[in-house]
């Protein structure tokens, strides 16, 4: 703390981070970036694995959220495509309506059979 310099940084300054608020863990994302060569995918592999494990996205994630108007059921994609081929398939089989909501949207879109 009374050390005059900053923290041993290396070439870490590209490293993106990912936090967490319910957590409250921040993580770095190297290992999906050197281990996974990931890219630019990385920050998004990390929040669907977040996502499998906790049952929620890290901060700054925002999903697409297809919700049965009509049972508990529901789901949380990262792409728009993901959720809403679950609302159409859920639609289908059980003639419920889906509301397909994302962060973007004004109203959630109905899916219904
Ligand atoms: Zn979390
Ligand atoms: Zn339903």
């Amino acid at each position: 703390m009374s050390d005059s310099g900053g923290p041993p940084v290396d070439d870490v300054d590209d490293v993106p981070t990912v936090s967490c608020s319910r957590c409250d863990e921040e993580w770095s994302l190297a290992y999906e970036l050197d281990e996974l060569a990931m890219g630019n995918r990385a920050v998004e592999a990390f929040a669907i694995d977040h996502q499998q494990h906790t049952g929620h996205f890290p901060d700054g994630v925002t999903p697409w959220v297809a919700a049965c108007r009509r049972c508990p059921e529901a789901v949380e994609r990262l792409e728009e495509s993901g959720a809403r081929r679950w609302a159409r398939t859920h639609a289908r089989h059980t003639g419920h309506a889906v509301d397909l909501d994302h962060a973007s949207r004004d109203d959630p879109e109905r899916v219904e059979r």
